[in-house]
């Protein structure tokens, strides 16, 4: 089986690539660049012994997507490749809704055109917006409350409405808060600038590049009153993409749509101390005033990834922030080495 993964080379892609590798599958990447480096390739075939095949292309770009169909037998895409960073998505909406709603029409409009019936998308609890109906289930409403959002909430509608016209099979995959690394600490996350999101930026303070932590609120209605989210570990998230895949061959042109989290909410104060207790180094933190936008609690209900495509996470908080510390102490700036 031959894989299309977009946005390969960053960071779930390229745990994924590494369990699309290791399960048997032929893997081609087309990815930009933007947001990840060609170095990851190598780190990819380090892992598996296989490195996968490249194309650094744009998919807003239609003609060099579509060579990729033509010169490739193309089988199945997970589509991965998107902007991903809600502040930023606040400043510059008109480019988050190019990129990712753009690329993904242009992916459909390539698996039209060259009779591919199979996608697994990369969605996210973004989707349902400012909920406090925890365990979240798949049929909660959608209310994106930024721009990224909503760049996912479309993205969605996109291709289910193509697979159904199209009698295609999508499996759609709302993840939670992806942390960890693979354990081998070669390949893992690599924010370019300062980390918005909380575990890269605890990583980073443990190795000194930053030099403390703010927690955004302790004022929550939570048990120590800081946000409480569903972190799962990457190569859990990776296997999901898998057993996705495996689904396709059985609903064939259905329209599936999953969580993908560990299904516990841990606190920011329990996040840290869990690192601090997997790497040994005490975390410097202030508490600060929430940032705008958060809800206290946000985790998943995984009922339906456990009956619909046999899934469930395996890593523990502890694992997870094992991996992390491994892939930040091998790599303190990340793939520049
Ligand atoms: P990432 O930025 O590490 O990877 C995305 C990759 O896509 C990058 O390598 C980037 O260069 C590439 N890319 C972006 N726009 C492109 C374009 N127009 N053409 C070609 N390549 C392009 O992000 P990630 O964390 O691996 O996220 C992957 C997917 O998962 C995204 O769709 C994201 O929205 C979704 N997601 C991520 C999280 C998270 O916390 N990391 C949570 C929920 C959902
Ligand atoms: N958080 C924090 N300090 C940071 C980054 C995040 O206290 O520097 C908190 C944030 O308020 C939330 C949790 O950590 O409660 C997870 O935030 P992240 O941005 O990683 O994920 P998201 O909010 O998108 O679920």
């Amino acid at each position: 089986m031959k894989v299309l993964v977009t946005g390969g080379t960053g960071y779930i892609g390229s745990h994924t690539c590494v369990s699309l590798l290791n399960s048997g599958s032929d893997v081609v990447i087309a990815d930009n660049l933007s947001n990840s480096r060609l170095e990851v390739l190598n780190r990819i075939e380090k892992i598996t012994g296989k490195k996968p095949v490249f194309y650094k292309t744009d998919l807003r770009d239609k003609t060099e997507l579509y060579k990729i169909f033509e010169k490739e037998n193309i089988d199945s895409v997970i589509h991965f490749a998107a902007l991903k960073t809600i502040p930023d998505s606040i400043a510059h909406p008109l480019e988050y809704y190019e990129n990712n709603v753009a690329g993904t029409m242009n992916i459909c409009h390539a698996m039209k055109e060259y009779n591919v019936k199979k996608i697994v998308l990369s969605s996210s609890a973004a989707v349902y917006g400012l909920t406090d109906n925890n365990p979240i289930k798949e049929t909660a409403p959608l209310f994106p409350y930024n721009p990224y959002g909503r760049t996912k909430m479309i993205q969605e509608y996109i291709v289910s409405d193509f697979a159904k016209s199209e009698k295609a099979g999508a499996v759609i995959l709302r993840y939670f808060n992806p942390i960890g690394a693979h354990e081998s600490g070669l390949i893992g996350e690599d924010p370019m600038g300062t980390p918005s999101n909380l575990m890269p930026y605890i990583s980073q303070v443990a190795s000194g590049r930053l030099e403390k932590l703010f927690v955004f609120g302790n004022d929550y209605n939570t048990p120590d009153g800081t946000g409480v989210r569903d972190y799962i570990h990457v190569c859990d998230l990776a296997e999901g993409h898998i057993k996705a895949l495996e689904k396709l061959d059985i609903i064939k042109d259905k329209v599936l749509t999953v969580n993908l989290g560990s299904g516990h909410g841990y606190s920011v104060l329990e996040i840290i101390k869990s690192f601090e207790k997997a790497s040994g180094i005490k975390i410097n933190y202030e508490i600060a005033p929430r940032r705008e936008g958060d809800v206290g609690t946000c985790f998943a209900d995984i009922t339906l990834a456990q009956k619909e495509i046999g899934w469930k996470a395996k890593r523990n908080i502890e694992k997870m922030c094992l991996d992390e510390w491994t892939w930040q102490k091998l790599n303190p700036k990340g793939y520049e080495y």
